[in-house]
């Protein structure tokens, strides 16, 4: 399948997409994570990114649209792909339908995952994120919490809290999905192509999707 998933942060974008990988062997592709890999390995990527992030601003639509042309055209995106993080800006989106048109690739739909504002504040101050860039496996200290704290069940490395996830870098960052990201509700309800689910669970959602693309 080939998605595009919308929602705030922490509106559980990356936990769908690791759900639905299993279901098809189509790959994640999360620019968010692709960006924190570059700033680890000092990549001339990672330090103009960097800064940013740590704010908890958008990077360039520049830097993203070189990152995302070259990554569909890797092979694993042949059987399909679900986009964590990309688009997230009016320019984005439009830059996405013209590479898309040049691949000769559609999209199956675009699903919106609507999470109240308080849950959604709730769970950002509460994940956790595996240190490791090969990693990143997310927990919860509440709801999902490592075997042994701090330490990542999947690879042993030491799992934080993200540096843009302080209280203050957390509201500018939804106040920036406000503003740049949401209007791409509209922007792809016009093409006909949303899903809105309006659920906590990353079951249901993946249930509401499943039903769509068998409809
Ligand atoms: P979340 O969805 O939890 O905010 P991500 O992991 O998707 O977090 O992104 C982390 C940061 O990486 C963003 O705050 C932003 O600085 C940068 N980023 C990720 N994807 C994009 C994108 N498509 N456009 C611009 N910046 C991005
Ligand atoms: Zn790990």
């Amino acid at each position: 399948m080939k998605l595009i998933l919308l929602g705030a942060p922490g509106a559980g974008k990356g936990t769908v997409a690791k759900l639905l990988t299993e279901l098809d062997g189509s790959v994640q592709i999360s620019t968010g994570d692709i960006l924190r890999g570059a700033v680890q390995a000092g990549t001339e990527l990672g330090k103009k990114a960097e800064a940013y992030m740590k704010a908890g601003d958008l990077v360039p639509d520049e830097l993203i649209m070189d990152i995302m042309e070259k990554r569909l055209q890797e092979p694993d995106c042949e059987k399909g792909f679900l986009l964590d993080g990309f688009p997230r800006t009016i320019p984005q989106a439009e830059a996405l339908e013209k590479l898309l048109d040049k691949l000769g690739i559609e999209l199956d739909m675009v699903v919106n995952i609507d999470v109240p504002r308080d849950v959604i504040l709730d769970r950002l101050t509460t994940r956790r994120t595996c240190s490791n860039p090969e990693c990143q496996a997310i927990y919860n200290v509440k709801s999902n919490p490592p075997k042994v704290e701090g330490v990542c069940d999947k690879c042993g490395s030491p799992v934080v809290q993200r540096e843009d996830e302080t209280e203050e870098a957390i509201s500018h960052r939804l106040e920036t999905y406000n503003e740049k990201t949401a209007p791409l509700v509209g922007f792809y309800e016009k093409k006909g192509k949303l899903l809105t689910v309006s659920a906590t669970s990353s079951d249901e959602v993946i249930n509401a999707i499943k039903a769509r693309l068998a409809a």
